[in-house]
């Protein structure tokens, strides 16, 4: 018979969330076992061929990364700050512009390509001692029971430990295995994401236009030499999607260059476009006894504030604290009365953050014109209105909840 290795935590998912969760776990000096079916390795392009796919990283996630000892070893040229916000209604005269320098913060967030901040998690986990990796790997078979977990690899390894974390994304199996309920529905948008180069200097500042060419995002990326290079995120409707995607590049930055209002001329695609559907999705639970959800494998939102994995992170922050004082006390860490003050702790606020982005995005997707109106004087009076500016900038930071 195969002798199971022992764990304190199986972590099924290494994408970004179950990453970080296994090196702050690991160095609250817990024994963990991170699986993925990924083979843990990121192939970098050379800018400008900067990935497609980004995140707009908060400042409480960037102070989780730098605890993480991440954030500090991100290679050169590869990180850009942006320290403005302009959100214009393509379809009225509604404007607003958050700045940094307004509520006294340094910068308002960073932006980074996905594949730099998993590959910078993955050498950051090389170099600690208690996680074992299980990578091109998966779960066969396994029980959760109130004594703990045992799980039964692909590669024909036998683990246990004492909790699951499932951080195995928005089609989590782990969540559907294990009778999670959700509320989920389709958003009606595809997110096409592209590196794309502009014509002039972005500012270190995140446009966003809300219009009849749906939602779009041009999102600052370092500059390489005289060239100027943003990220985009275009959120349309399925259809759209499709016929954007299939343009030649011309037409393509053509329809864009109009979409961002004519503010740049986009010169050229640098990295290809990629299409995302959108789903909204929320588990009514994110613990049972044994097992715990995070990340997208919990919630998925909109991606038009750049929340998702940043609400991922505060997850993170959240479980780590449950479960390092959970073993401090000698608790079991599967127990549901310790499992639950994770949720009671991220519940909440991410219900909030799901609900304002679900309201956003219905309000920015009417074209009728009592609606049109209606947002842009509200945009307006937003745009004069400093305390709320303030309170909205330090909920995107991480800095303030919605509780
Ligand atoms: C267009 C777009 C733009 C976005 N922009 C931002 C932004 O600016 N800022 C922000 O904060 N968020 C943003 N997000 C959201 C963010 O990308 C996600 O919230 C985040 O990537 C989720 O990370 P995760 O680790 O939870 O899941 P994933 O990244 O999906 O990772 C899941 C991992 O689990 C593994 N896995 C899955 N199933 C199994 C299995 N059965 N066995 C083993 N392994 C498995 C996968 O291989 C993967 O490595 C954006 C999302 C989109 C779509």
């Amino acid at each position: 018979m195969t002798v199971a290795k022992s764990y304190d935590l199986i972590i099924v998912g290494a994408g970004m969330v179950g990453a970080l969760s296994a090196i702050l776990l690991a160095n609250a000096s817990l024994r963990v076992a991170l699986i993925d079916k990924h083979d843990g390795e990121y192939e970098l392009s050379p800018p400008p061929a900067y990935d497609a796919r980004v995140s707009a990283i908060s400042s409480q996630s960037k102070r989780l990364l730098e605890e993480a000892n991440v954030w500090q070893n991100m290679p050169q040229g590869r990180v850009a700050t942006y320290d403005n916000i302009v959100a214009w209604d393509g379809l009225g005269a509604g404007y607003i512009d958050f700045n940094a320098g307004s509520v006294s913060m340094a910068e308002l967030g960073n932006l980074v390509e996905n594949a730099v901040l998993s590959q910078q998690m993955m050498a950051q986990i090389q170099r600690m001692n208690n996680i074992d990796l299980y990578f091109n790997n998966g779960l066969s078979s396994y029980q959760i029971s109130d004594t703990g977990v045992q799980a039964d690899l692909l590669s024909g390894d036998r683990i246990d430990a004492q909790v699951i974390i499932a951080a195995d994304g928005a089609v989590s199996a782990l969540r559907t295995d294990n009778g999670f309920e959700t509320v989920e529905w389709d958003y009606g948008h595809t997110a096409i994401a592209a590196t794309i180069e502009i014509d002039q200097p972005h500012e270190n500042t995140a446009w966003q236009s809300f219009g009849e060419e749906g939602v779009l995002a041009f999102l600052p990326l370092p500059d390489v030499g005289e060239r100027h290079f943003v990220s985009i995120v275009w959120c349309v409707p399925p259809d759209d999607a499709d016929h954007l995607k299939a343009l030649p590049d011309e037409d393509f930055c053509r329809r864009l260059h109009y979409a961002i209002n004519k503010r740049f001329t986009v010169v050229g695609i640098t990295r290809a476009r990629q299409t995302i559907p959108l789903r909204q999705r929320h588990a009514k639970q994110y613990v049972k006894s044994g097992i715990a959800l995070i990340g997208d494998a919990a919630h998925t939102i909109h991606p038009l504030a750049g929340q998702g994995a940043n609400l991922g992170f505060g997850d993170v922050m959240a479980l780590v604290e449950v479960l390092s004082k959970a073993h401090r006390r000698g608790e079991a860490l599967g127990a549901i009365k310790v499992l639950r003050r994770y949720q009671r702790a991220r519940m909440l606020d991410n219900m909030a953050m799901a609900a304002g982005m679900e309201a956003f995005k219905r309000l920015f997707s009417t074209q009728q014109p009592l609606w049109v109106q209606l947002r842009n004087t509200g945009m307006k009076h937003f745009d004069k209105n400093q305390a709320l500016k303030k309170k909205l900038i330090a909920r995107a930071a991480g800095l303030s909840s919605f509780s």
